[in-house]
């Protein structure tokens, strides 16, 4: 008898609140029956995994895979670390080098790192778009073709013609996306303050790691984030920023909401477990934009985290390792960034099996939630008949310690370097596919060029089971 492609049994997996042992049978790339043993069909391919822990992959919206140095990391070296860590689905940001395609502000850029993904990833993507006052008239034609969101930065032109914008410029693209339900995704920091901050250290010949907090001061976040949700409202439009990066600025987010603001904001890793001792400790690798920050805001990020302030997760990865030479101490000539796609889950799951994140909160933090907020939802970010087979198995007894020359993201360093894990993804399905096999970081296995382009808010699937911020279908029904 023929049956479906692919079942996995004896896995528990999170519905309602709680563990239950069931299986997913998948056909054709999608999950088509979440049942308990007895009511799972027949299959091509078994895998029976007992006791381990059946969790949707990661979405990671905010990748730089095709920045930097094309002969180290391109869409493809990032899909390695994607796959290797649990992230099922990443969203390429617009910015982007030349040498490997040139920045999301029209149509054709758009279709060339698509076809750039297409060739090489080994996951399922999207991209953002860019905007700026070059290229008001390009965004329409941006979303026709299944953008995120658009990407913007008040200050620091990122490449050639993507320009910073100004007020004028938010506000304008703030009401081209007005009503469209993607996002104006905003870098939130104040230039004009940054710059001042950062000329008066150079003044004073202070140029060291341990000043660059300090050069870019938590009120250039606090008031960029208050300006642009402002805009945003006054557009009508949903307002995301990304990596935020101090929790002293949740209270600005939560004033705006509470005026009505469509306003969410994501938060990284590295701003929940790094602080400004790093940068005595790690030096020239500890620089970030916006910077890592005190222990007390990052005390408050950990409390917005968990209160619901912070809407998700998103890794901002990068790998610039290679110019971030030890020997050199100016901290204003080093380029910024960490990688971080390949450990995020990882890391965050040890939350949850310490018990510091509920489950629910950890799987809409990473999966969920990115995933209906960019439009991606329920085809995506969750474990429902009818979604992608997007899964990750995870064994709660399999340890590692993360050492970066094992790692996949050809980074040169990670800020986890020597953690040690207990509980961590053993196995990663995209649409059904083993993409990665072994305890992490497994080997890679999924091929090159089979990952596709996902267009947002096109989503076919189920229906919205209508979920809210509690995440993972906490109103199912049981498994059958
Ligand atoms: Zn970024």
């Amino acid at each position: 008898m023929s049956g479906v492609d692919l079942v996995l049994r004896g896995t528990r997996l999170r519905w309602g609140g709680t563990w239950v042992e069931a299986g997913v049978a998948v056909d054709d790339g999608r999950i088509v029956r979440i049942a308990k043993e007895p009511n799972l069909p027949p299959a091509d391919e078994t895998v029976n995994a007992p006791g381990q822990l059946l969790l949707p992959g990661a979405v990671d919206t905010h990748t730089h895979f095709s920045y930097g140095r094309p002969d180290r990391t391109d869409l493809g070296t990032g899909s390695e670390a994607c796959a290797s860590g649990g992230v099922t689905f990443f969203v390429e940001q617009a910015a982007s080098t030349p040498e490997h395609c040139p920045p999301t502000l029209d149509v054709p850029a758009l279709q060339e790192k698509v076809a750039l993904g297409e060739r090489t990833s080994r996951v399922d993507f999207g991209v953002h778009g860019g905007g700026c006052a070059g290229n008001l008239d390009q965004v329409p034609g941006l979303l026709a073709t299944g953008v995120a969101g658009i990407k913007v930065y008040l200050g620091w032109n990122p490449v050639g013609r993507y320009q910073a914008s100004d007020d004028a410029t938010v506000l304008a693209l703030a009401r081209t996306l007005a009503g469209t339900g993607a996002p104006l995704e905003v870098h939130a920091e104040n230039p004009s303050l940054v710059a001042a901050a950062t000329e008066a250290l150079k003044r004073a010949g202070r140029t060291t790691p341990e000043v660059y907090t300090d050069s870019r001061p938590t009120l250039a976040e606090q008031e960029a984030v208050s300006r642009v949700a402002r805009l945003g409202e006054a557009a009508g439009a949903a307002v995301h920023i990304v990596h935020l990066s101090s929790g002293w600025t949740l209270p600005v987010v939560r004033e705006a909401r509470a005026r009505g603001a469509d306003l969410s904001v994501e938060t990284c890793p590295h701003y929940l477990y790094f602080d400004t001792g790093t940068y005595r400790e790690r030096g020239p690798y500890a620089k970030v934009n916006p910077p890592l920050r005190s222990r007390p805001e990052v005390e408050a990020l950990w409390a917005g985290l968990l209160d619901g302030t912070v809407d998700f997760l998103a890794s901002d990865h990068a790998a610039p390792s290679a110019e971030k030479a030890p020997g050199s101490q100016d901290i204003f000539s080093i380029p910024p960034g960490f990688p971080g796609s390949e450990t995020m889950y990882p890391v965050l799951m040890q939350e949850a099996f310490r018990g510091r994140l509920p489950w629910e909160r950890l799987l809409w933090l990473l999966s969920e939630g990115p995933a209906r907020r960019f439009g991606y939802y329920p085809r995506k970010g969750t474990l429902l008949p009818g979604s992608d087979a997007d899964f990750v198995l995870v064994d709660p007894r399999a340890t590692t310690v993360v050492r970066n020359e094992r790692l996949h993201h050809h980074s040169e360093f990670t800020l986890f370097e020597g953690w040690s894990l207990t509980g961590v993804p053993v196995r990663t399905f995209s649409r059904g596919e083993t993409v990665a096999e072994g305890v992490f970081p497994g080997s890679v296995t999924g091929r090159p060029g089979r990952g596709r382009y996902v267009r947002a808010r096109e989503v076919t699937g189920p229906a919205s089971p209508g979920g809210s911020g509690g995440g993972a279908g906490t109103a199912r029904p049981p498994p059958p």
